[in-house]
């Protein structure tokens, strides 16, 4: 008869359904005590403010600006609330050298420099051949790395800070430890460039800086609250808020009071008008490309704000989370005039 013939079916189905259900049930017990296990009683949505204190606005240049030294001010201001900043006066970063290598087109000091804690912190400085005045490069790693990874062609760093080097620019590359708040290096990143500023090869108004990951963080806390930062790379970084908190990220961007202030995406623009190129691998685990489709969108209209939308731009690129390169070197050199581009090009015919 149909329906003994239909029975065996509809059980196979209502059971299909049950097991169905059961998983999704089992799925939303798990998720649902995960933030338990993080500690915390929020959704990553949630996490996510209703309204910023500081939205970016401006709808002139000169509304721009004004935002721009408020919110500077208010960044400053919570790094300093975290780590006092210590004076180059009471602490000068007083950068030794251990030893130097001979590279062919460039010459490697391994030392160190004195940073805004007193502690000395171990640094990679890489001086090209020549006479004439260089552009320099500050050379950033992400977790787990160091300045000597940041020189490495085998890791995920690519060795970009050796492609500069060999491009011309004097690059500093420090080696800095994780910190309960990544914006605290801060004040060591500025160092750093204070030890740029103070070498006779280097010419100060051609200093930019660059760096993968929380490397890609700390190029944006330095480019948005230095200006003695001309351009800048930021890789394997940028995103909304919502995109950060969209998947498991390390809280160390967590700066107290920095989540309220505005979208992520927009401390960026503290760069403008000064030229930023933004890396963003297609499958970025940690910062997926919808939100930095949608971060950049929103920076690009805050450059327009500023008569600078050609000082703006992004290098989508195949692959996980990891420098790219190509469009940086082109970038770095177009606006800060060394030869990284050629350099690297030539490096990479067989
Ligand atoms: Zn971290």
């Amino acid at each position: 008869m149909p329906w003994q013939r239909r029975l065996p079916k509809e059980k196979d189905e209502l059971e299909n359904i049950m097991r169905h259900f059961s998983l999704v049930f089992a799925w939303a017990t798990f998720l649902h005590t995960l933030p338990l296990f993080a500690g915390e009683l929020v959704s990553p949505s949630e996490k996510v403010p209703k309204a910023f204190e500081m939205p970016f606005v401006a709808s002139t240049p000169a509304e721009a600006r004004k935002w721009q030294e408020q919110a500077r001010a208010k960044l400053l201001e919570l790094v300093a609330v975290q780590a006092p900043r210590r004076s180059a006066q009471e602490i000068p970063p007083d950068f030794q050298v251990v030893s130097a290598e001979d590279r062919g087109e460039y010459t490697l000091q391994h030392g160190s420099f004195c940073g805004n804690d007193g502690n000395r912190r171990p640094c990679l400085v890489a001086i090209p051949r020549g006479e004439e005045k260089l552009p320099a490069m500050l050379c950033l790693h992400g977790h787990g790395g160091s300045a000597e990874m940041v020189f490495d062609p085998k890791s995920i760093y690519r060795g970009f800070a050796d492609h500069f080097a060999r491009g011309g620019y004097v690059v500093i590359a420090p080696t800095l430890e994780h910190r309960e708040y990544a914006a605290t290096a801060l004040w060591d990143l500025m160092r750093c460039v204070d030890i740029l500023t103070q070498r006779g090869e280097v010419d100060a108004q051609r200093i930019g800086a660059a760096g993968l990951s929380m490397g890609g963080e700390w190029t944006m806390w330095i480019a948005a609250c230095d200006e003695r930062i001309k351009a800048a790379v930021v890789s394997g970084w940028m995103c909304t808020t919502a995109g950060v908190f969209a998947v498991p990220n390390c809280p160390c961007w967590e700066l107290p009071g920095f989540v309220p202030v505005m979208d992520v995406c927009e401390t960026h623009l503290l760069i403008a008008p000064r030229p930023v190129l933004f890396e963003n691998a297609e499958a970025d685990e940690s910062f997926p490309l919808k939100y930095t489709f949608e971060g950049f969108q929103r920076i690009q209209r805050g450059y327009r704000v500023f008569g600078a939308e050609a000082a703006v731009a992004q290098d989508v690129f195949p692959g996980g989370h990891a420098w790219h390169g190509p469009a940086a070197y082109v970038w770095i050199d177009k606006h800060l005039g060394g030869k990284a581009a050629s350099r690297y090009r030539n490096a990479q015919q067989p």
